[in-house]
């Protein structure tokens, strides 16, 4: 055990923490059965206090991989194992995740626990429909075999149960197959939110698709963005220039942000121009190429510590989901209210969900369009971020829990009707939520 202060990726909060780091189950098992509260923790990627609690079990020591079923594309690893190390091993074998955030850097585990999606959800759905069987460690110190078939009320409680019904040991993952490492990234530049979400419907038979968009646009370029597709390139399409290493791996980043920087780096112009710039970037309407999965599906892992940047007292991130025929009534509003208050993201990502999986009991994803935005910690986000909010709550949507900071009570009793909960494993954002 070990006492250290912890944060997740937005640094924003912090709390004064036991930690168990450990891979001997036989003490993880008397660790759960004699402590009252507590709760698992992954990366420490998800950017608020779902992981966090004071006292913590992390995964990262359970590290190993069990079982690389090739022929039918199945791994079996520990649940603190990386989706970056699940692609080193999978990519060479001609397979691939079959949903991935946008982030490599987060474990199986945690990937279960928040049941992530990725920019495939509108065809795919989220993690949790390639995860074949878990062990999981429940709140009675019972390893706990479940699948959809085996226990299946668990199983779809643990998936997107944000750690609540009890540690995660293990997974089987279905992966999908892939004949190289490429990806055809077709972009398209939209003027404004109407014509970025005729784009999306009239792309939904692609594979991948998210937008960026600019939230410093205001009136009629509201919501201008640009919109990036993709699909995995066969060895038979792929460029000669790649034929050589069809299969090539990603690499480790090669740049770091070296230290946090005492009041944040981010603030209204840099964030305004550098939106404008990325918009104007692109220049004609539409464009192709072949680029490698690292950064069409990880642009922001090339920088290590890139959450440094927003400076000591940390940042947000916003990601609501607002159902389909209410979107482009939300989106307006929601990007009205952020232009009014000044505040605006540097980062502001759209995408569009397909139908909310009617099994996972307390999963994110509902069809329609889900918006992330980031934010440095300041009294005056909190405010915005209450009246958001109150416009994703009103339009029948909901907030992201793996991103969500401090959300409260009423408006997740409104917006989550089944929660999972547990007396023994909680959160600091679980207490918050009053589940
Ligand atoms: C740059 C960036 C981009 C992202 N993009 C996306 C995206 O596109 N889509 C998306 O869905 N998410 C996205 N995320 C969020 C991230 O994928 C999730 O928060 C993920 O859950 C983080 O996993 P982790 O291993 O870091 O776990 P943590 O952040 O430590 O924990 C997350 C949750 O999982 C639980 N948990 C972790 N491990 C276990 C375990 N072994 N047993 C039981 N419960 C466990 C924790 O209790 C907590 O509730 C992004 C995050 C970042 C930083």
């Amino acid at each position: 055990m070990s006492s250290k202060r912890v944060a997740n990726w937005g640094n924003y909060p912090s709390v004064e923490a036991e930690m168990l780091e450990s891979r001997d189950l036989d003490r993880i098992r008397e660790h759960i059965t004699g402590t009252s509260k507590l709760i698992a923790r992954g990366n420490g990627r998800c950017y608020g206090d779902a992981s966090l609690s004071k006292n913590i079990v992390s995964s990262l020591p359970l590290n190993r991989f069990l079982s690389f079923d090739i022929k039918n594309g199945v791994i079996e690893c520990e649940s603190g194992v990386m989706l970056s190390e699940v692609l080193a091993v999978c990519v060479p074998n001609g397979f691939f995740l079959p949903v991935t955030p946008g982030t490599k850097f987060i474990t199986v585990g945690g990937a279960i626990a928040a049941d992530v999606h990725g920019k495939n959800h509108h065809v795919h759905g989220s993690f949790s429909n390639f995860v074949e069987e878990i062990v999981l460690l429940d709140e009675t110190g019972r390893f706990v075999v479940c699948s959809g078939t085996r226990e299946p009320e668990i199983f779809w409680k643990t998936c997107g149960g944000m750690g609540r019904t009890g540690i995660i040991i293990s997974a089987k993952i279905r992966l999908r197959a892939i004949e190289s490492s490429y990806i055809e990234q077709t972009s398209y530049k939209a003027r404004d939110l109407c014509e970025i979400m005729e784009l999306f419907e009239e792309n939904l038979s692609s594979t991948y698709s998210v937008a960026w968009i600019d939230c410093f646009a205001k009136g009629q370029k509201m919501g201008r963005s640009i919109l990036l597709l993709g699909e995995h390139i066969s060895g038979e399409n792929l460029p000669i220039k790649y034929k050589n290493e069809p299969l090539l791996v990603h690499q480790e980043p090669r740049l770091n942000f070296p230290f946090t920087a005492p009041s944040s780096t981010v603030n209204y112009l840099t964030v305004k121009i550098l939106n404008a710039l990325y918009y104007s970037r692109q220049r004609g309407k539409v464009s192709k190429k072949a680029i490698h999965y690292d950064p069409y599906f990880y642009p922001l892992d090339r920088i290590n510590n890139w959450n440094r940047a927003y400076g000591k007292r940390g940042f947000v991130q916003y990601q609501c989901v607002i159902p389909l025929e209410q979107s482009k009534t939300g989106m307006e509003k929601l990007l009205a209210e952020i232009e009014h208050s000044g505040q605006g993201s540097p980062l502001a990502v759209l995408k569009l969900f397909g139908e909310a999986d009617p099994n996972a009991v307390m999963s994110f994803p509902m069809k329609g369009y889900t918006l992330a935005l980031d934010f440095k910690v300041s009294e005056r986000v909190f405010s915005l971020l209450d009246k958001l909010d109150r416009i994703v709550a009103d339009l029948g949507g909901r907030v992201y829990l793996a991103k969500d900071a401090r959300m409260n009570a009423e408006v997740f009793g409104q917006t989550y009707k089944k929660q999972v909960s547990s007396a023994k494993f909680a959160s600091l954002q679980s207490e918050r939520l009053g589940y």
